[in-house]
């Protein structure tokens, strides 16, 4: 069996110890993460038992640890960042305590030498105020100090990992890494965005940033050839060919003459993205469909197609990838979800706007998707004259809320204007737009003041946990993403857009969140799923010599993850809104089941009644699922 080391920090102290691991219970980042979360909450990162290797997408580093915005245990990864920890030889960090003063964390290992730790304090108000040079604020600030100060004490290229002021201001800060190549640092951010685990890093740790690196070598998977006879025996095609395929959709598909996340969803999904903070779900077809081609195929997809797409602006993560799924344009990355709730959600249909919105949250060091679910519900509550702008010291003026008529450019322009002025609102944390107790607080206290509670809370489209747990859905409009699992913002859900009974469904997430477990624990990018969770169990029984039945083990992880599971009923007409929209839909493109026919039959009657019941048989679908392992 593989032995990993671990290396565990006070940051009080400085005092570290390595671990040396050889536990059947632990094969993987995830299940030493949710050790140490156990023990004491510690935070963790690392990277698979392929981590160095030559299979692609197996250098993904995962962060694990108490979330601020779920309030649970949390998984969050990042994109390429451990083909470089791989230098530092070792397998997994845990961090615990916290630094005296404001600091960074160095890592770094040459050669045979042992692994050097040093904590080093950062003037942190001066550097996140920036240079003054165009883009160089907040996380991009650091990241460059971090570069420019630490970077060339390493023999090789180092990894910088930062937050940004968001992580000391909110409970839903992120952990960004940009990728490094032969002239430094690139504008390809990557992030460990979902679960706020960079405010925990910050505000639990006084940890603003880690730099790591080095020359180490050990025993990677490195035989091409070997590899091959996997790929050949199961698909009679070499790894190469069959990863390409696999991962076409992400780099360029031809058939939609489109590529990347961004690209294929906005494609595809049509009427069944989200428009105007989730107003649309309760629109009839037609009028999802046009909105779709007018501002959506005519011109925000268009721009990206033109700009990005017919251009190849395509880049890897930091570690080559065919599947270059990072999608770019200047200075800008462009991704689905983060380009749709600060898009399309929030009232914006133009690159330049989503460009200039989303970076300002990347400058933050904002979970992109959680930032934008905020701002959509900020904006619907102005247009509502629920928020007043002026209270925040932000522009006056309402947003423009409203489908007829809207201008994809000058429309837009207004609505960045005022979605940028309540990201820097959020970030100041100006008067009740203090969201380091999460969303569902800053709700209470609008709906307190204004005497209408409901009216504010229904349009907040938010997963629940615990008393103040909240957690904004991944984009897609089914009932997977409103699951009750122990851990949501993630797929650790089923969210395929047929219909299946809530029961079943439940079940399904079961079995979904272990499968997305394996690949995380393995350290892989779930860009690569379709061929990675079929074969590296049977190439990690081989190499490291380790007859584990995988699956098995994933799904008891999965179990001791779901005894923790504190999700809570969303309580919001906006989410009971989208459910119901989403069978209406279901029985408009003419599936015929008596289990769907009832369900609808159970909304129309009695919507928030209905609602209650279909979350909580998906409850009942996951217990059962997890009870049975
Ligand atoms: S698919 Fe994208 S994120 Fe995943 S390994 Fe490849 S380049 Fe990196």
């Amino acid at each position: 069996m593989n032995e990993q080391k671990a290396l565990a920090i006070d940051l009080r102290t400085g005092f570290y110890r390595v671990e040396r691991l050889a536990d059947p219970k632990i094969r993987g980042p995830i299940d030493f993460g949710f050790r140490e979360w156990e023990r004491d909450r510690a935070l963790c990162f690392g990277g698979g038992p392929f981590m160095g290797s030559i299979l692609p997408g197996s250098n993904r580093l995962m962060f694990t640890g108490h979330s601020p915005c779920w309030q649970g245990f949390y998984v969050s990864t990042m994109g390429g960042a451990a083909h470089t920890f791989d230098n530092v030889g070792i397998d997994f960090v845990s961090l615990r305590g916290r630094c005296p003063e404001p600091s960074a964390l160095l890592l770094r290992r040459e050669g045979q030498e042992q692994v050097e730790v040093e904590i080093h304090p950062l003037p942190l108000r001066e550097v996140f105020a920036g240079s003054g040079e165009e883009h160089d604020l907040g996380f991009f600030a650091l990241q460059r100090h971090l570069w420019e100060r630490f970077g060339e004490t390493y023999s090789s290229p180092p990894r910088v990992l930062a937050v940004g002021p968001a992580a000391l201001a909110t409970d839903f800060g992120a952990i960004g890494s940009s990728r490094v190549d032969a002239k430094g640092l690139t504008h390809v951010d990557c992030w460990a965005g979902r679960g706020g685990l960079g405010s925990r890093m910050a505000q639990e740790h006084n940890l603003f940033g880690v730099v790591l690196g080095g020359s180490h070598i050990d025993r990677d998977f490195d035989d091409r050839k070997l590899a091959d006879v996997y790929f050949k025996r199961r698909y009679e095609m070499r790894m190469i060919l069959k990863d390409k395929d696999a991962t076409r959709k992400y780099r360029y598909d031809p058939a939609l003459q489109t590529g990347g996340t961004l690209g294929v969803n906005f494609h595809r999904l049509k009427d069944r993205l989200f428009f105007f903070n989730y107003r649309s779900v309760d629109w009839p077809l037609e009028q999802r469909l046009a909105l779709h081609q007018r501002l959506i195929v005519e011109h925000y997809l268009r721009q990206f197609n033109e700009e990005t797409i017919a251009e190849k602006k395509f880049a890897h993560c930091g570690e080559p990838c065919l599947a270059v799924c990072k999608k770019m344009w200047g200075p800008y990355k462009k991704d689905y979800e983060p380009y749709q709730t600060l898009g399309p959600n929030a009232g914006i249909f133009d690159q330049r706007e989503a460009e200039k919105t989303v970076w300002l949250c990347d400058a933050m060091g904002f979970d992109t998707i959680q930032a934008g679910g905020v701002v959509s519900w900020l904006m619907e509550l102005c247009d509502a004259g629920l928020l007043e702008p002026a209270r925040y010291g932000l522009p006056a003026g309402r947003p423009v809320f409203d489908p007829e008529g809207f201008d994809p450019v000058h429309d837009s322009a207004h609505n960045g204007e005022l979605a940028r002025s309540l990201v820097h609102a959020i970030a100041e944390r100006r008067g009740e737009l203090d969201f380091t107790r999460g969303a569902r607080e800053v709700a209470r206290r609008i709906g307190e003041r204004t005497g209408r509670p409901v009216e504010v809370l229904d349009p907040l489209v938010v997963n629940n946990a615990g008393e103040r747990g909240w957690m904004v859905p991944n984009q897609y409009w089914v009932p997977g993403m409103f699951s009750p699992m122990p851990i949501m913002g993630k797929y650790f859900e089923y969210y395929g857009d047929d219909f299946v009974p809530p029961r079943t469904l439940g079940r399904m997430n079961a079995e979904r969140m272990c499968q997305e477990l394996l690949l995380d624990n393995m350290g892989f990018c779930r860009f690569h799923r379709e061929w990675a969770e079929e074969l590296v169990p049977e190439i990690y029984r081989d190499f490291w010599e380790d007859d584990a039945d995988l699956r098995a083990h994933h799904r008891r992880l999965g179990r001791r993850i779901s005894a923790a599971n504190i999700s809570a009923y969303y309580r919001s007409a906006r989410v009971e809104a989208l459910v119901h929209g989403y069978l209406r839909r279901k029985r408009e493109e003419g599936v015929d089941r008596p289990e769907l026919a009832d369900w609808l039959g159970r909304f129309e009657r009695d919507r928030p009644a209905a609602a209650r019941d279909f979350w909580y048989e998906i409850r009942k679908g996951i217990d059962e699922a997890f009870e049975g392992w």
